[in-house]
């Protein structure tokens, strides 16, 4: 493959038939595995029974689960007949899912049962009431006007919703040409993917991305690590992110090469699956790494068959890069570089590249994308050793934001470069280094978590008068989210009522780990708050805290 212009669907297919008993995609833990071939097969069934129910081009189709086995016949099934699968972060509570299901225009929404203290379906039919009233496939939901179906992944039955075994029954008396039809009349350049980002606006932005955008991606990143046909890949990433689908599916789908998929990420699971299935590689956030080679139990995993993996998501720690290299036999370990709306990856360090290369920088651009760095205020393109915005243009730009034609402009500009908000540098030899953002964003253990959506949601909290939310460095977490809260007046507000408040509502990782109140905040001469003077404040209030416990205990 050089650079595809086939449509998923059609790339997948022409693998079949190239390999159709290797195996694609395993479940180590419970010994599940699909050949190539017969992961297809399963795909087509879903595909038809998407379509039995009334699900076609076009159409939106959320997927809110963990990395089950039938995520991946979903993103498939969904891009053979030009469907978009918008993908749910798993940590969502009912807050955000309503906003998501809303703003994206859902059809269909296919669901497991919860994910840690969230019941999943429990929220939906909170959400969308009329599911237990209303004959299947003919929801009208006031709330939800274009929501069709609710689809649940597993064999149990739950009111008003399919379930994936019926799906596949139904696909299995659909017409094949019917698909057939479908699938040659779709273009690579449609969009397929949709995934939510928050942004500095605070609310949650869908990145469009087409087959052609993550297709090649996933190639040339599979390429910087010398990606063959003998390479398994165990994947503990959700799936709902780039990395995991990109990164980590498509890499592999173009190598012809085998996933072997984690449903959860926990680190005894994933050393456990190394050993097991002798994979070569790995990826994960540094917080993942870290957790895998600090594991008291990590000496007894035999990890001699791993050669290359990424780690990314957030600034790799040295120290981290060189012990995963050393204790995890991971000599040829990549880090990559990008954001969703990139598809996401612009930068990669490659096997080839000399070690202090490999652990400083995030590589060099990928082929047939251009990069530029740019100063923030003027625009103008900077040279070797200036940092400034780094700013990619090239066939892996999202095609936009969903129904949000402005903040699109924002971030993608008249020549066509998107602007990454991150703040880099490039070396006379054209290698990067991220060394800070102008983008107002936290990045705890890989999940990006936008400040201003945190305020917008405390402001709706009795008894507080302003609020201001700043990452705090962290070393297990890289950071973590804290909040400075001016109470009003004669209000009695403590640290734990605003953890009570906000954990049912939000995503437990955008949750503040430290709350503070304060009588006022940092300002600069033009009324502006200064963030990073909070930020100072934290880590010496912490530091105090520390040290009256200390003299507690
Ligand atoms: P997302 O859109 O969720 O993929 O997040 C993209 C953001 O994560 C980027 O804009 C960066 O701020 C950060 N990021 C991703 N990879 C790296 C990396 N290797 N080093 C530093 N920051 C990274």
């Amino acid at each position: 493959m050089v650079f595809s212009e086939d449509t998923m669907g059609d790339f997948l297919e022409k693998e079949v038939e190239k390999h159709p008993d290797r195996e694609f995609i395993i479940y180590p833990d419970r010994n599940l595995r699909f050949t190539y071939q017969e992961f297809n097969e399963r795909v087509d069934l879903l595909a038809k029974g998407l379509l039995a129910i009334g699900i076609g081009k076009g159409d939106h189709v959320g997927i809110w689960a963990k990395n089950v086995p039938d995520w991946l016949t979903f993103m498939f099934a969904t891009s053979k007949i030009g469907a978009v699968l918008v993908t749910i972060n798993t940590a969502y509570k009912s807050h955000e899912l309503a906003y998501l299901m809303k703003q994206s225009d859902m059809k269909a929404l296919a669901i497991i049962d919860g994910f840690r203290d969230i019941n999943y379906i429990e929220t939906v039919y909170q959400l969308v009431g009329e599911l237990k009233t209303h004959s299947r496939g003919n929801l009208k939901s006031k709330e939800f006007p274009h929501l069709k179906s609710v689809i649940y992944i597993g064999p149990e039955k739950h009111r008003g919703m399919y379930n994936t075994r019926e799906l596949m029954l139904l696909g299995k008396h659909t017409s094949s040409e019917l698909l057939d039809q479908i699938k040659n009349s779709l273009s690579n350049q449609e969009v397929i993917n949709m995934q939510y980002t928050s942004g500095t606006t605070g609310f949650p932005k869908g990145v469009m991305l087409t087959h052609r955008n993550i297709l090649n991606n996933g190639y040339y990143i599979g390429q910087r690590q010398h990606f063959t046909s003998q390479d398994k890949l165990c994947l503990p990433v959700p799936l709902f992110h780039c990395f995991g689908i990109v990164l980590g599916v498509l890499a592999i789908l173009t190598h012809g090469g085998t996933l072997v998929m984690i449903e959860l990420f926990d680190p005894l699971m994933v050393l456990a699956a190394i050993e097991k299935e002798r994979c070569t590689a790995v990826y994960g956030v540094p917080t993942m790494f870290i957790a895998e080679f600090t594991h008291p139990m990590f000496d007894l995993f035999n990890l001699s068959s791993l050669r290359t993996g990424i780690m990314a998501g957030s600034t790799c720690p040295i120290e981290a890069m060189k012990r995963v290299m050393e204790e995890m036999h991971m000599k040829e370990v990549t880090i990559a570089y990008g954001l969703t709306e990139a598809s996401p990856v612009f930068t990669q360090t490659s096997v080839d590249d000399p070690l202090e290369k490999k652990v400083n920088t995030v590589g060099t651009k990928m082929p047939h994308i251009e990069v530029k760095i740019v100063d923030p205020e003027t625009g103008e393109t900077l040279g070797a050793n200036e940092p400034g915005e780094i700013c990619c243009r090239g066939y892996n730009v999202m095609k936009g934001y969903y129904k949000m034609p402005q903040m699109t402009e924002e971030t993608i500009d008249s020549q066509g470069w998107l602007h990454s908000g991150d703040l880099a540098v490039m070396d006379e030899e054209g290698y990067y280094s991220i060394v800070g953002r102008i983008k107002d964003m936290i990045i705890r253990g890989g999940e990006n978590i936008y400040p201003r959506e945190i305020e917008e949601f405390l402001y709706t909290m009795d008894g507080v008068k302003d609020v201001q939310v700043v990452g705090i460095p962290d070393e297990k977490y890289g950071e973590l989210v804290g909040a400075f809260i001016i109470p009003e007046e004669d209000y009695d507000l403590e640290e734990a009522d605003v953890r009570d408040y906000a954990i049912p509502r939000i995503a437990r990782y955008k949750v503040p780990k430290h709350v503070f109140m304060v009588d006022e905040f940092p300002l600069t001469a033009s009324g502006k708050v200064q963030k990073f003077k909070l930020r100072e404040l934290a880590l010496e209030l912490l530091k105090q805290k520390g040290e009256k416990e200390e003299k507690l205990y």
